[in-house]
């Protein structure tokens, strides 16, 4: 059967002038709603002396005042249990996740029941991009206990596909379902899905031949962005990979790839997209890497104005190969695990994109930051594959010089491990230590 090409061809395809206008309509209600029912967004607004009103075109978002994670928390204890940043009485919240993130006191994503119809509607949308159809059989290998990840099988299934619920379980358990019932498409990390791969490997499974999956979602991590990574898994598992981006602050998946898989399309109808220098705070140009800043277009429960995600992005509005009109991110990071070596920013994920392209390594990589003679420095330890009869100097000097051209600064050290020496990730990869503050 053939498919069409779009799940809605209409708000897909809008020009960007249609586009923008539908945001602009849709976030003056939306600030008129935060201010009139959110006690937070009237005390953020009165204090930065601004009103809904004085919001008239987009670039008016600019003299709203910004939320993050810390203030979440905060306006969340002052009113419990979902706090004063709502704009809706709880008998209206029919769904509720909450995420641990780093301090351990989890911060709640409310939903109305539209919020969350239409959050599973984005959710079908960005499947449908990545090429699902109804014809799939889809294993959901996510945790289903209160993370927003779990429900969004409801979007795959609303879709049409034949939906497997298997939750975080075990490997040997996931690895049963894929050898018995040949589900064809899976959502993980893309740490996980390297190291299921291989433990597959390792009981005489080759994923390429001997299952079905022939698409992998992955999000969590910047390694689905990342070409080389990406490429790994896709030739260990015999299957295309489709990086994308959720934020349990604002949705689950926000933004995906499609089949061209250049960059994540983002659900502009439902979020507008800020990408900020992280310093000054000012707009950064086209495609130049800045703070990911999201603000919510219609989530009733919660509003999100101006939500500085902490994620380092690039964003484009260039149409896309595929005809969306969504403008599309890529991934870089985190801005906390980004640091400065000679006023130089390095992400963990720049030095994993020069590891993977090394052929004469596995791709694992761990690098620790640490403080000498009062000057930030860091040490990559990297793992030789036991197949490769390259000369360890000149591995090492190939790893340094590529580090050198590709981040513009040197690692202090370069170790050489043995295949198997660094500890394998199941689901997140701790891959950067910080010692500098020991
Ligand atoms: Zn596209």
């Amino acid at each position: 059967m053939r498919y069409r090409q779009f799940w809605n061809k209409e708000i897909e395809t809008l020009s960007r002038e249609e586009l923008e206008a539908y945001q602009a309509d849709q976030l003056s209600q939306h600030l008129l709603l935060a201010y009139d029912q959110s006690a937070y967004y009237k005390e953020a607004f009165d204090q930065a002396g601004v009103k809904p009103s004085d919001f008239k075109e987009l670039a008016d978002i600019r003299k709203f005042p910004f939320t993050n994670k810390q203030i979440e928390r905060e306006r969340q204890n002052l009113k419990p249990f979902l706090g004063d940043m709502t704009a809706v009485e709880e008998e209206e919240v029919v769904f509720v996740s909450a995420s641990s993130g780093s301090t351990g006191v989890p911060t709640l994503s409310p939903f109305t029941r539209q919020d969350f119809e239409e959050f599973q509607d984005v959710q079908s949308r960005l499947f449908w991009a990545a090429g699902m159809r109804p014809t799939d059989r889809y294993v959901h290998a996510l945790n289903f206990t209160l993370f927003v990840g779990g429900p969004d099988v409801i979007g795959a299934q609303n879709l049409g596909a034949l939906c497997l619920w298997a939750g975080a379980i075990p490997s040997d358990r996931l690895l049963f379902i894929l050898k018995e019932f040949q589900p064809t498409m899976i959502w993980t990390t893309p740490s996980y899905a390297w190291y299921l791969g291989e433990t597959a490997r390792k009981q005489g499974i080759d994923p390429a031949k001997d299952l079905a999956i022939k698409r992998i979602i992955v999000a969590g991590e910047a390694g689905g962005s990342i070409d080389a990574t990406r490429a790994a898994i896709e030739e260990l598992w015999g299957a295309k990979v489709y990086d994308f981006y959720g934020i349990s602050d604002i949705f689950g998946a926000c933004a995906g790839a499609c089949e061209a898989r250049s960059g994540l399309h983002i659900a502009e109808d439902h979020i507008l997209v800020e990408v900020l220098n992280p310093e000054t705070l000012e707009p950064v140009a086209d495609g130049e890497r800045g703070e990911l800043v999201l603000t919510t277009l219609r989530k009733t429960a919660r509003p999100m104005i101006r939500f500085r995600t902490g994620d380092i992005v690039t964003y484009t509005k260039e149409p896309c190969t595929c005809g969306r009109t969504h403008g599309r991110v890529n991934i870089t990071g985190r801005l906390d695990d980004m640091f400065i070596v000679s006023g130089v920013n390095v992400f963990p994920s720049d030095v994993e994109f020069v590891i993977r392209n090394i052929p004469e390594l596995t791709g694992e990589y761990r690098i620790t930051v640490f403080t000498e003679n009062f000057t930030t420095k860091y040490k990559v330890e990297v793992e030789k594959l036991d197949t490769s009869a390259i000369d360890e100097e000149a591995l090492l000097a190939k790893v340094q010089d590529s580090i050198k051209t590709r981040l513009g600064v040197r690692p202090k050290e370069v170790v050489l491990l043995k295949e198997g020496e660094l500890p394998r990730a199941t689901h997140k990869a701790k891959r950067l230590i910080d010692l500098r503050n020991n």
